[in-house]
């Protein structure tokens, strides 16, 4: 790729500039630290009924305490699971289950939720329930009237995800708890990108069930947590001892759910300073690349996660920027991701209405409070130049700036 890679990185910034903190953080030394007295010393089952064992069982009851405490549960309503995904299906599941009891199964759900959710509702489709996907708007947002439009007297599920992972939209939550709860249909959200990031209060929010994940918040990977309200019946996915209250199989991950309460506790403690700092880099990456001509910023510019920037750039080809910003050392991520070798746009950005050739040139940036001003301006010097490299070599772009073919972004 010529000039661009020849050029290599920076002399002056060797390091990796990390910016895909939505797809994985770094593991917070106070989380790590928590873990390693439940490798090295309290290793013992939490089933076993000797010392040894219960004192991993405390553990493991101190941290659902600590977990619940942070979004107004209670520790009987937390049950562990291996991740977000794992969490996502068994609460879809679950109230799948509740629903067919009762001949109700209308669910609702939005075209641009995860795959976790998206493909746990294709499954029940074709296990003959009616899947109704709401479309969101341009900016990345779901009406509330939307919802209450959509609900029936069957619809047993509505699961809309607290904040979109690839634009960073934030739904509103509350409003749809609340029509749900009127309307008695069961609410899930999928709050993998909003926990330990934005404020959550399921009792205020009127959540019936919520998922999360450690990875996302400097906690250890392969954990989560499903929040089912009280009285709601899980559905088991996966089958096997006593654990969790007989819902979920498996002896626990003892030192990961030490890592993931303290990673929650820590996120949830400096939320407030966390979110100024990271919005002041995120919102000067906004405005520097907004300068990129035929650009667009993808979600809401209000309501969006503190560290998410997401950009499409006509002309050009997600995965290539991806490739010379790896050579910058920058990870970043594009939506346009290249699965089982065929190049899909992002779901997410065809849902918003960006047109499949636009969706190809995403750009993903998500930051956090470790992320540095210099790191930003780093980024900002780099980008520009890729872009227009990228659209020199491009024979559609040349067609273009000739007039032979429209741009399908304002200058
Ligand atoms: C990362 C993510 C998931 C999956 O979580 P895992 O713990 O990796 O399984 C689900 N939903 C959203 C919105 C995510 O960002």
């Amino acid at each position: 790729m010529g000039v661009l890679v020849m050029k290599g990185r920076d002399n002056l910034r060797n390091h990796m500039v990390y910016a895909d903190n939505a797809a994985t953080t770094k593991m917070s030394p106070a989380a790590i630290k928590a873990m390693l007295p439940y490798m090295e010393t309290i290793w013992g089952n939490p089933s076993s009924l000797y010392g040894a064992g219960q004192r991993a069982a405390e553990a493991l009851q101190s941290a659902r305490e600590r977990i619940a405490a942070c979004f107004g549960a209670s520790a009987g309503e937390i049950y562990f699971t291996s991740g977000g995904s794992e969490a996502d299906n068994q609460a879809i599941i679950s109230a799948a289950k509740i629903g067919e009891r009762k001949g109700k199964k209308h669910i609702i759900s939005s075209a641009f939720e995860h795959h976790a959710v998206l493909h746990t509702l294709k499954k029940l489709e074709k296990a003959g329930f009616e899947i109704e996907l709401l479309d969101v708007h341009e900016n990345g947002l779901i009406h509330p009237s939307q919802v209450a439009d959509a609900i029936r007297e069957d619809t047993c599920l509505v699961t809309i995800m607290y904040a979109n992972n690839e634009i960073g939209s934030i739904q509103p939550i509350v409003e749809i708890g609340a029509i749900c709860k009127e309307k008695g249909v069961l609410f899930h959200t999928d709050a993998v990108q909003a926990a330990g990031h934005l404020p959550i209060h399921v009792v205020e929010q009127n959540i019936d069930m919520l998922s999360l994940s450690a990875h996302k918040f400097h906690g250890p990977k392969g954990i989560g947590v499903l929040y089912a309200r009280k009285g709601i019946p899980l559905t088991n996915i996966i089958e096997g001892g006593a654990q969790e209250r007989g819902k979920r199989g498996g002896t626990e991950n003892v030192p990961a759910i030490l890592g993931m309460a303290t990673a929650l506790e820590e996120a949830c403690a400096h939320m407030e300073e966390n979110t100024k700092m990271v919005l002041k880099l995120r919102n000067r990456l906004i405005e520097g690349l907004s300068k990129i001509p035929h650009s667009v910023l993808n979600g809401d510019l209000e309501k969006r996660l503190p560290g998410n920037v997401n950009f499409c750039f006509e002309g050009i080809e997600g995965e290539s920027l991806l490739l010379l910003l790896d050579d910058k050392g920058i990870c970043a991520s594009s939506g346009s991701a290249c699965t089982s070798g065929s190049l899909d746009p992002s779901h997410v950005l065809l849902a918003i209405g960006r047109p499949h050739e636009v969706a190809h040139g995403s750009l993903r940036l998500s930051l956090c409070e470790e992320n540095t001003e210099e790191e930003v301006e780093y980024i900002l010097q780099s980008v520009p130049d890729i872009v227009e490299y990228l659209r020199g070599i491009s024979p559609l772009w040349k067609d273009k700036v000739k007039g032979k073919r429209a741009f399908l972004l304002p200058e």
